[in-house]
């Protein structure tokens, strides 16, 4: 069966009932598209788990700030849907900006605490807009499942959170950071990169491999572990701006002086006007 196509809405919500009438599950993948092998991941674990797989593309305007690459995002409508043909993906669901946001549109959903930390602090407004589109996404495919990446580590705890909060009752699955053979967590953004940024990029992982070893040879001190991480990223290039390096704990985001249990260390890079996002676990 090839991929079904809805654009409008309405049309999407009386789809995913028809389904749940049947007695079927739905597993949705929300994303920008630009799709890579990090996005299919996502949605082989719905196939995987869930009777009906459900993709969204919307490039969210609301969650880009007014200096950000909104514009310049890649959009690669063609390239994207051969990609979601070729993992069987049901339904695609690609909404208009204005669809969304109509005139006069102004509810927004703001979580109180989780946002005031790592990406949240640098991108004013960003996760109040990630929290609205996703919310409005939810009430629209009404999917019994649904699948974000580890990548966006604070985003996926932002969702859970959200989820729990307004009672939306869906399963969330976190799936695993999928990497180039070099290391760099895939991204959409990728694609802006300099041949030579592109090749530097690869030291973000060793960066944080190289953090997580010393935590796991023993070191406590978060400030020794981010000190390390950072002198690892500028031996190779001085030429990128370190937006934030930071270790927090997993559920609270809160950040840590001393490492007891569990910690995330999460950093966000420029690579000229790119910026690169990665985290791993420790512990
Ligand atoms: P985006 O299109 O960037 O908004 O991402 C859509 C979803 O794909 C989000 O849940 C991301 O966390 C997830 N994602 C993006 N990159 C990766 C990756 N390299 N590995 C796993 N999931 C990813």
């Amino acid at each position: 069966m090839s991929m079904k196509i809805i654009e409008n809405p309405v049309e999407m919500t009386e789809f995913s009932q028809a389904m749940v009438r049947a007695g079927k599950s739905i597993g949705f993948v929300p994303t920008m598209g630009a799709l890579h092998e990090g996005h299919l991941s996502l949605v082989r674990a719905a196939k995987r788990e869930t009777d009906c797989t459900a993709v969204s593309i919307f490039v969210n305007p609301t969650q880009f700030g007014p200096n950000e690459d909104f514009s310049k995002y890649p959009r690669t409508f063609e390239e994207d849907c051969r990609l979601l043909e070729s993992v069987q993906t049901d339904v695609l669901f690609f909404p208009s900006a204005e669809a969304l946001y109509p005139k006069n549109y102004q509810t927004f959903v703001d979580l109180k605490y989780l946002p005031d930390h790592l990406c949240g602090l640098k991108r004013p407004g960003h996760f109040q807009g990630v929290a609205t589109v996703v919310s409005k996404l939810f009430n629209i495919v009404r999917p019994t499942d649904s699948y974000f990446g580890q990548k966006d580590y604070q985003q996926a705890a932002i969702i859970r959170r959200l989820n729990e909060d307004l009672n939306f009752n869906i399963n969330i699955h976190v799936e695993p950071i999928v990497r180039e053979a070099d290391g760099l967590a895939m991204s959409s953004r990728n694609r802006y990169l300099s041949p030579s940024d592109r090749n530097d990029a690869a030291v973000l992982n060793q960066a944080l491999k190289a953090g997580v070893e010393l935590i796991g040879s023993g070191e406590k001190k978060a400030a020794v572990v981010i000190e390390l991480m950072k002198s690892r990223i500028l031996q190779v290039t001085a030429a990128v701006k370190i937006d934030y390096i930071n270790i927090v704990d997993p559920d609270t985001l809160e950040d840590l002086v001393e490492i007891e249990g569990r910690a995330v260390l999460a950093l966000a890079v420029f690579f000229g006007t790119t910026r690169l996002i990665d985290n791993m676990t420790a512990g």
